[in-house]
């Protein structure tokens, strides 16, 4: 089957991650803020990829050389979105990277936690940086459409945090024309990250050494 010819995969999501999604959701962290910094800091890194691999092939950078992380507040449909214009992922990356726990650290991190009690866990997350995952503690669906740096392919990952996930083509005009953009489903009680003073507050805290720049957009195109 080509990509294009891909109709909607389901992945159960590996035990690993379920078991570090449910600690994510139904443990009582105070600070659920640390998801925005998970996020940017996978976009620049993203940008910074997408900056090496252009030295030996600069057309990756197709026209579009410059980085950029675009955080969108769309708050009538009570959705954040995290959008870079970096390496972006294919499928396989999409399923690799979202679909299992290829990190020693977030395995340190699980054991710790596992251990440890609601207001400790919160400087555990904290301390450790837990990643995309994190995203599920403000959201219940997560959409990520992506496209990787070339490609004249784009897929969309999409998750409730649940147990599993779908993989599945993305039309090109659905999809940035690089990168990845990250859809948050926001939960009833973390609405205020629709709000620009909270959002520009956070990023001001938690991303002000990111060296890529960061806009804050109200409402998508
Ligand atoms: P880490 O950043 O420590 O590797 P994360 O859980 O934050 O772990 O992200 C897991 C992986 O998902 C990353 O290593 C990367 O391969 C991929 N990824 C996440 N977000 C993006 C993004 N915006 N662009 C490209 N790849 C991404
Ligand atoms: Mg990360």
């Amino acid at each position: 089957m080509s990509e294009t010819e891909m109709s909607v995969e389901k992945h159960v999501f590996e035990a690993d991650v379920a078991r570090l999604l449910h600690l994510m959701v139904h443990s009582v962290y105070s600070d659920k803020n640390v998801f925005l910094r998970e996020l940017i800091s996978n976009a620049a890194d993203a940008c910074e990829k997408l900056r090496y691999e252009a030295i030996v092939s600069p057309e990756l950078l197709a026209g579009d050389p410059t980085p950029r992380i675009t955080l969108t507040l769309d708050e009538e449909n009570n959705r954040l979105i995290v959008e870079d214009n970096g390496i972006g992922m294919g499928r396989d990356e999409l399923v690799e990277a979202l679909g299992t726990i290829a990190r020693s650290g977030t395995r340190a991190f699980m054991e710790r936690i596992e251990a440890a009690q609601g207001k400790e866990g919160a400087q555990l997350i904290g301390q450790f940086g837990v990643g995309f995952y994190s995203a599920f503690m403000v959201a219940d669906k997560v959409d990520v459409v992506s496209r990787r740096a070339g490609s004249e392919h784009a897929f969309l990952w999409s998750s409730d945090g649940k147990g599993s996930y779908t993989v599945s083509a993305a039309e090109l005009a659905d999809a940035p024309a690089r990168g990845t953009r990250i859809t948050l489903h926001l939960m009833e009680d973390t609405k205020t990250y629709t709000s620009r003073w909270t959002v520009e507050r956070i990023v001001k805290d938690q991303s002000g050494h990111v060296p890529v720049p960061i806009s804050i957009l109200e409402k998508p195109d």
